[in-house]
């Protein structure tokens, strides 16, 4: 007879779950509970086959529970299912991180309950026969030690064909990545002979790449002599195919507790991602358009407006209102209505770019991204073809009925500085698009000459710039937070613009960027830079590193590795102190190039950072394919950690594993001691930010450095 425990805290829950989990089987026995607390006293006479876990709970979030319950004594392995409220991947990691096996959102779908919680009774119930049939083999071969020879080498045959009867992939290696172990499935899943492969190196059984991480990972447990924390990664088998891991590497230790070898454990989890894939889907996108949510377009507004920050992109916001829909739906009836709706989805998805988001953010109203965009006249021209688009009848002919639309405008980033001031503003000129009767765009406030005759005068105003040295740099310091010191500092631009004071980049980057004179100014940026750091040096103050922030432009013309090279020869700098700021989208746009350019200026010896991490794909996976030396936290992470939990999981999850393969952290935008502390606890190796020093001009930045090269005692 199985038994499944429930953990909730609300008791319709308890009850709707006890209910599922009794229809999965004749027998089955269920206990419930909506004290976590009482759940592990419980457990711990009763041992369970399946738990069933809420997340939120007041006295307890799920992952502590499942952490507690992990420790207890034969609870490893049984399957835990944690139900979360909605795709949140924060929850999650902690959640994986504590050891819970599969999830469920909720509401929960009753079908998807059962069955998922039915196979996950049935693989508890087979490794249950496995560990015993293991143990016993075990059993035996101590009881014939030394006398029956034979008898041992027949169980040891016995115990690898057990182990390759295990549904995941088994390997071990020694120090220098020789091959000690091979299973069944791995084997089968490279495509070799697990026996002629014993003694060979890993390279053959992974391939040059995953091989060469493989062994770089070995080599940590080997130093440190524990496991490492599990990891996802893409491995790809003999027919080329990808498949998504939960890889776990440990120790292998001999009689005397010394590592001898490492052992990687791999579990096919392709079929989950492709169910969370599918589920996160659903969270994104509206049901009837299959458009991008709400959600999803602020999360891709976010993106361009950090890419803007630093000169790689400026958009238009386009809010679009149909005009009249209401008489549609009032004529026709609600499911012509959504057809109509799904028919003018269509219209404007086939007038798109591909690289331009379109969503549907509720009834008649749709909205649109457009970016890499020259001017308004764009702007205008397209939002122009939006109106033509949407009064033409393309796609719905049941009744001679069209639309049209109002469209209100936006642009980044002078209307707005975030997306609730895009959204509201680009509200309030479809509101006057409105006003005038509608099938109309509306550019918010400014009128579009002004608008033109302010980017020419910038144009020109930036082309002489940099003859006549009215750009500056500023510093930031960064700290170590092992020593407390000042290891470096980040050079930021400013534009002392004549009667206009001095300009922070996103006040004129993203021209720059427009315009192509993002490449001479970021040329002139680095030079300046390392004649700075070199005379600093020269100055016999501690060797600094200088992070210099580089634009995606740059690396689009592919000359990035010579421009390094020859401004680190004409200024005599030592490229180990100089580190470039990438953000996520460069490595991203054109990933063969970028690596190429990357291993070059690697080989230069220059370090290689990647900025605002986290606010783009944020996937390691990635990273891990190019040299990178160093991740940047971006600091609207860093901003809440002291009081917001998932930031914090996901500041602790960047750490990890940034550690795990052998990079530094530094967390961006610190402001207070508490923040600092908390960085420091969570083993992040680097911060800057406001607490230490805003950024400043390079005498004031030499004051503090004679002064006072202690930046973290002052919290002490
Ligand atoms: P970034 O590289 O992420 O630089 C950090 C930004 O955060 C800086 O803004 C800095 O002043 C600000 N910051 C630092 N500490 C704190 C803090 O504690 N609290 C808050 N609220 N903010 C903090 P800044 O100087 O305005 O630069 C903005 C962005 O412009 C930079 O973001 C970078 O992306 C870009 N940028 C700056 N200089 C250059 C450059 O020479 N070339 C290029 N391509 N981009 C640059
Ligand atoms: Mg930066
Ligand atoms: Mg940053």
């Amino acid at each position: 007879m199985a038994l499944i425990v429930i953990v909730d805290d609300r008791s319709t829950n308890r009850t709707v779950f006890s209910k599922l989990a009794t229809s999965i089987e004749p027998d089955i026995k269920v206990k419930s509970f909506g004290d976590p607390q009482e759940a592990l006293l419980w457990i711990a006479k009763n041992p369970p086959d399946l738990v069933v876990t809420d997340y939120k709970m007041p006295k307890m979030d799920g992952a502590i529970f499942i952490r507690n319950f992990r420790q207890m004594q034969g609870m490893q392995e049984v399957p835990v299912v944690v139900i979360t409220v909605h795709e949140d991947r924060t929850f999650r990691l902690r959640a994986l991180e504590a050891g819970a096996t599969d999830f469920l959102t909720s509401p929960v779908d009753h079908h998807e309950f059962i069955t998922r919680a039915r196979n996950l009774l049935k693989l508890h119930k087979h490794q249950l026969a496995l560990a015993e049939r293991a143990s016993n083999l075990e059993r035996a071969l101590e009881i014939s030690e030394g006398n029956d020879e034979l008898y041992v080498r027949d169980s040891r045959q016995r115990l690898a064909q057990v182990i390759d009867t295990l549904p995941m992939m088994i390997s071990a290696a020694g120090l220098e990545g020789d091959i000690l172990f091979v299973n069944a499935n791995q084997a089968a899943f490279s495509g070799v002979d697990s026996r002629s492969l014993i003694g060979k190196h890993v390279h053959e059984l992974f391939g040059e790449e995953s091989g060469a991480r493989s062994v770089a990972l070995d080599r940590m447990v080997f130093e440190i002599g524990k496991p490492l924390p599990s990891f996802e990664e893409d491995l790809t088998d003999r027919n080329g195919t990808s498949r998504v891991f939960f890889t776990t590497k440990s120790p292998l230790l001999d009689v005397c507790n010394r590592v001898v070898g490492v052992v990687t454990s791999s579990l096919d989890i392709t079929s989950r991602k492709l169910t969370e894939a599918h589920l996160h889907h659903l969270a994104h996108h509206d049901a009837l358009t299959d458009l991008p949510n709400r959600v999803l377009f602020r999360e891709r507004m976010r993106r361009l407006i950090t890419l803007a920050r630093r000169g790689d992109q400026v958009f238009a916001l386009h809010l679009i209102d149909l005009d009249g829909f209401k008489t549609v739906n009032d004529l026709l009836g609600h499911s012509a209505g959504d057809r109509f709706i799904k028919a003018v989805a269509e219209r404007l998805r086939k007038a798109m770019r591909d690289t331009d988001t379109l969503a549907r953010l509720g009834g008649d109203e749709f909205a649109i991204l457009q970016g890499n965009i020259s001017g308004s006249e764009d702007v205008a021209a397209f939002a122009g073809r939006i109106l033509e688009v949407i009064t033409s009848t393309e796609g719905f002919s049941e009744a001679a009925i069209t639309t049209t639309a109002s469209i209100g405008i936006a642009l980044h980033p002078e209307d707005g500085a975030d997306s609730e001031d895009m959204l509201k503003n680009a509200d309030l000129a479809m509101y006057r698009a409105k006003a005038e009767n509608g099938n109309r765009f509306c550019f918010f406030k400014a009128d579009m000459n002004t608008r033109a005759r302010l980017s020419a005068l910038l144009d020109t105003d930036l082309k002489e710039a940099i003859a006549n040295e009215e750009f500056v740099l500023h510093y930031q310091p960064q700290v170590s937070l092992t020593t407390g010191r000042i290891i470096g500092a980040e050079a930021l631009l400013r534009w002392d613009r004549p009667g206009q004071g001095l300009l922070s980049p996103g006040q004129f980057l993203p021209r720059a960027e427009e315009n192509g004179l993002i490449v001479p100014i970021n040329e002139w940026v680095l030079r300046a830079a390392c004649k700075q750091a070199r005379a600093w040096h020269k100055q016999g103050l501690h060797p600094l590193r200088i992070g210099v922030n580089m634009s995606p432009v740059q690396f689009r013309n592919r000359t990035v590795p010579l421009l390094v090279a020859k401004v680190l020869s004409e200024t005599g700098m030592d490229p180990r102190s100089l580190d470039l700021e990438l953000t996520e989208s460069i490595v991203m746009d054109d990933q063969e190039a970028v690596a190429a350019d990357l291993k070059q200026l690697s080989n230069l010896g220059v370090g290689i950072s990647i900025d605002d991490f986290g606010t783009g794909y944020s996937s390691l996976s990635y990273v891990k394919r190019f040299p990178v030396d160093r991740l940047k936290i971006d600091q609207s992470f860093v901003r809440n950690i002291t009081s917001n939990a998932n930031d914090l999981a996901i500041v602790r999850a960047i750490i990890t594993l940034a550690h795990s393969l052998k990079m530094e952290v530094v967390a961006e935008g610190v402001e207070t001691p508490e923040q600092m502390v908390k960085l420091r606890d969570e083993g992040c190796d680097e911060v800057q930010g406001f607490f230490f020093g805003k950024p400043m001009s390079a005498d004031d930045f030499q004051a503090v450095l004679t002064e006072e090269p202690d930046l973290a005692r002052r919290s002490a």
